[in-house]
């Protein structure tokens, strides 16, 4: 196993120091903007740095526009082997960057990922399913939530499937007999659901032809099971 290289704890500490003191640039964890680097425009790796440009703004003025930047640079020792492993790591994210198209749309029909995923739920969640079917909260939240709170509460528990083992489908999953899914209850989905990203899936279902037209069946329909409000299930 390789060791991890603690670059502050180096013996070029000392050039590191005197580095930040000539140029002002962070050389340590503590001295580091760590504020979230959006809007990356350039990554340029040196045998000495690696520098981030990011932030960038333009302010319209009378007669210019002023561009600014923020920059991250960040020396590191001259290990030859680790700047090469820095560089290739990031043409491989740079590569798959290029690759990722523009648009990407599951084949309708797969749904594999409401198999195997645990889609949490949140009070709001909970709430529209509730007003989907017309029903109390208590009700949907023991219906269709295995209860798992988070610790802040904002998170109630997970969608249930249908049945204990955690491949089973999503209880709302429905088209198993034509073998094109579809979600019972889409327009009240989880939040988690809806802003499940089909980029990098490698679940999908290869099968199922894009070009065809796919109609939904019939939604999800509730069996009701009606539930007594409890001090556990009261909102
Ligand atoms: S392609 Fe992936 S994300 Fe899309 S429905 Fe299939 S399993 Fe889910
Ligand atoms: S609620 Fe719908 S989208 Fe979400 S896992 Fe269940 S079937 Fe899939």
């Amino acid at each position: 196993m390789n060791e991890p290289i603690d670059l502050i704890s180096h013996a070029a500490l000392k050039e590191l120091r005197s580095f930040t003191r000539r140029t002002g640039q962070p050389t340590e964890i503590g001295q580091l903007d760590l504020a979230p680097m959006e809007h990356v425009t350039n990554i340029e790796i040196t045998e000495e740095h690696v520098t981030i440009t990011y932030n960038e703004k333009t302010t319209h003025r009378y007669n210019v526009n002023e561009v600014s930047h923020k920059e991250w640079s960040y020396k590191y020792n001259d290990d030859p082997e680790f700047v090469k492993a820095i560089g290739a790591v990031i043409d491989l994210a740079r590569k798959h960057l290029r690759d990722l198209p523009d648009n990407l749309a599951c084949p309708p029909g797969c749904a594999e990922c409401c198999s195997g995923y645990e889609p949490f739920v949140s009070k709001a969640d909970v709430q529209r399913i509730a007003d989907h079917f017309a029903i109390p909260y208590a009700e949907a939240l023991e219906n269709y939530v295995v209860q798992r709170p988070s610790a802040d509460g904002y998170i109630v528990g997970y969608l249930r499937k249908v049945g204990d083992d955690i491949t089973d489908k999503c209880i709302f999953l429905k088209g198993s007999g034509s073998g094109r899914y579809y979600c019972g209850i889409y327009t009240s989905r989880p939040h988690d659901c809806g802003a499940f990203t089909p980029i990098g899936c490698s679940d999908v279902d290869e099968s199922l032809k894009r070009n065809r037209a796919f109609e939904p069946g019939s939604p999800f329909g509730p069996k009701r099971r009606p539930v007594l409000p409890t001090s556990r299930n009261r909102r």
